[in-house]
């Protein structure tokens, strides 16, 4: 993973996106069942995008019949 050795990655990068602990992905409830989807926050990238919008993902994704 990381190329960057380190006795201790328990803690994530402070550059980390929080709401999906930087793995680019998050569980969405919408359509009932939770399925894995691209983090509207990083873009899937798993960093923190600073001023990013993530409410206009989730607006296209609401208007986007599954
Ligand atoms: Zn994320």
């Amino acid at each position: 993973m990381a190329a960057t050795p380190s006795s201790n990655d328990a803690a994530a990068p402070d550059d980390a996106c929080r709401p999906c602990g930087g793995t680019g992905t998050v569980l969405s409830g919408q359509g009932g069942e939770p399925h894995p989807v691209t983090c509207p926050w990083c873009e899937g990238t798993g960093r923190r995008v600073a001023g990013h919008d993530a409410q206009a993902a989730r607006r296209a994704e609401a208007e986007r019949p599954d």
